[in-house]
């Protein structure tokens, strides 16, 4: 990720609009994210441990309004 970025890694939220096709999922849930994206591709991601992934994506901007 290039700087700059938003802070916060730790999302929550309520859902306000959803996509077409999603079904596990309706407006007024509420939820909350991971903060990061394991590829489960990696050597490390196939031993379970996705925490030592080499190819993991965070996901920051938890401090948006959306
Ligand atoms: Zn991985």
């Amino acid at each position: 990720m290039e700087s700059p970025f938003l802070f916060g890694h730790e999302a929550a939220g309520i859902v306000v609009q959803i996509g077409e096709g999603v079904k596990n999922f309706k407006v007024g849930d509420r939820v909350v994210a991971h903060n990061s994206a394991p590829c489960n591709k990696c050597y490390y991601c196939k031993q379970g441990q996705h925490s030592m992934c080499e190819n993991i994506m965070f996901n920051f901007g938890a401090f948006a309004e959306y």
